[in-house]
This record gives structure tokens, C-alpha cells and sequence, in this order.
């Protein structure tokens, strides 16, 4: 026997089975990025293709022996507060954000993440932290394994700016890497940018930005532009997810090429 729906319950149903994914993932309303092709959290964005990372692929990189080892599993020495100390040598994100004590320009950096199992959550609710350079160029933190959000928004993002290459998340629970090799934007005397800053950053292993120039520090819907600065703490961001870094250490960079050395920046 056949059985009509009342139209009111025909679109609640169809409401119901529509995927998650198609809400609260990005904006229409928030201004274009240069080029004019895609808004800052745009929703139609396309998302990278998922890479799987090579199994372990990042983890337990040693720091070399000029590094300066921020977090080594023991102890808040180098940084300006204390997170939440868990077992396995590990910190986890508690009260605020957390800076480094020494500020730094261009440098190569190392860490390692994890994500909690959210399994409720989603998009930017799920395992959100960032990486600050400079106090202000945020790489995204997320779980974004199985996870929709805006491409601009999803973990190894330039945050607001540009999606990472590729998605070499792995799943929450798993402890993850970026290598981040940062190049400090250049002011003039007179504030003006002469050149922005440029990272290349791989997430466990995986190429995931190319020597990309930032378009400015990282914003939430709005435009990111630069302000002239110096020399500034890293960064790491309390969104009220407990996500957790272990294995934190950092090569300022600048050699006698560098243009500090001739007086610049
Ligand atoms: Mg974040």
C-alpha cells in the first residue's frame, strides 16, 4: 500500500538526512580574498584530498644541536604560563594561551600534536588549537580527520588564508607533526611592508605549503594586513579544546645573508 507524507513531514525528513556537513562549514557574507575567487572561510571552498601520512611519519624528530627545545615533556621554563602537564611527556592546552619566553623572527620549527576523540563535535569545534608565529601567523590546529570545516580553516591551514596542499590528518587520539620553516614579513623604517612573511610547512611529513607568502597576520572573517613588528613569541592557542603538544623545539634562522644582519627588518 502506498503512504503519502504530509508535505511538513516530507521536508523534516529531508532536513533530517541532509549531512551535517552542509552546516556551519564556512560563509558567503565575509569579504574576498586577492583574486577575488574565494571569500575568507568561504563555504564553497574546495577541500585538499586526503594523503595518508606514511606510518609514524614526523614523530620523534631529536632536535638537532643548535635547536632551543621549548617543551621537551618536563617542566614551563620557556614559556609564559603553565599548561596542564599529562603522562607520556606531553602538555595539554589549559587557561590561555601559552607564548615562549624568548621571541623569535625566521626560524625552523617542530612540534607534535594530538587531538582529543571528540566524537560530538564537529568542524571548528573539534580539537581547535593553533600555532602562532610571531605571536600572530596562526597554522592551524584541528582534527580535520573526517571532519568538514572550511578549507581556509582545517588543521596545517593558513588560517583564513590558504587550505593546506593536501589533508594528511591523521585520526584524534594520534599524535601528529608539523615542521614549519618560517620566513619573518620585512618592514621599512616607516612601517611599510617590503616583504611579506613566507612559510613552507609539512604535516606529518606530508608538503603541505610550499614557500606560500602571508597575506598578513591571521583573522577571523576579516581581511588579514600587516603591521610592522619585530622580533616575537611563539605562540600556541587555547580554544577551549584539550589538545595536547609534546616535542617543541625551534632553529632561529638568519645567517650572515639574513637581512638583519645588514641593519634591515
Ligand atoms: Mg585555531
Amino acid at each position: 500500500m502506498k503512504t503519502v507524507l504530509p508535505l511538513a513531514l516530507a521536508v523534516a525528513a529531508l532536513a533530517a538526512a541532509a549531512p551535517a556537513q552542509e552546516h556551519g562549514v564556512g560563509y558567503d557574507d565575509t569579504p574576498f580574498l586577492p583574486g577575488g575567487r574565494w571569500r575568507v572561510h568561504d563555504k564553497d571552498r574546495p577541500v585538499p584530498p586526503v594523503v595518508t601520512p606514511g606510518a609514524g611519519a614526523g614523530l620523534g624528530t631529536a632536535p638537532p644541536a643548535d635547536a632551543i627545545v621549548l617543551y621537551d615533556g618536563h617542566g614551563f621554563a620557556a614559556w609564559d604560563k603553565e599548561w596542564r602537564e599529562v603522562e607520556g611527556g606531553a602538555m595539554e592546552v589549559r587557561g590561555g594561551d601559552i607564548r615562549s619566553r624568548r621571541a623569535f623572527a625566521d626560524c625552523q620549527l617542530h612540534l607534535e600534536w594530538r587531538a582529543p576523540v571528540m566524537a560530538e563535535r564537529s568542524s571548528q569545534g573539534k580539537g581547535n588549537s593553533g600555532v602562532f608565529l610571531m605571536d600572530r601567523y596562526e597554522i592551524q590546529v584541528l582534527d580535520s580527520w573526517r571532519n568538514r570545516t572550511y578549507a581556509d580553516g582545517q588543521a596545517a591551514a593558513i588560517y583564513g588564508q590558504k587550505p593546506p596542499d593536501v589533508n594528511a590528518c591523521r585520526p584524534p587520539g594520534e599524535w601528529q607533526s608539523y615542521d614549519i620553516v618560517f620566513t619573518a614579513p620585512r618592514f621599512a623604517a616607516d612601517g611599510s611592508l617590503t616583504a611579506p612573511a613566507v612559510v613552507t610547512v609539512f604535516h606529518n611529513g606530508v608538503l603541505v605549503h610550499d614557500h606560500v607568502p602571508l597575506l598578513g597576520a591571521t583573522v577571523h572573517r576579516a581581511l588579514p594586513s600587516y603591521q610592522a613588528h619585530g622580533p616575537a613569541p611563539l605562540r600556541l592557542q587555547d580554544h577551549g579544546d584539550p589538545v595536547q603538544y609534546r616535542n617543541v623545539w625551534i632553529r632561529p634562522l638568519g645567517g650572515a645573508g639574513a637581512p638583519e644582519a645588514a641593519g634591515g627588518r
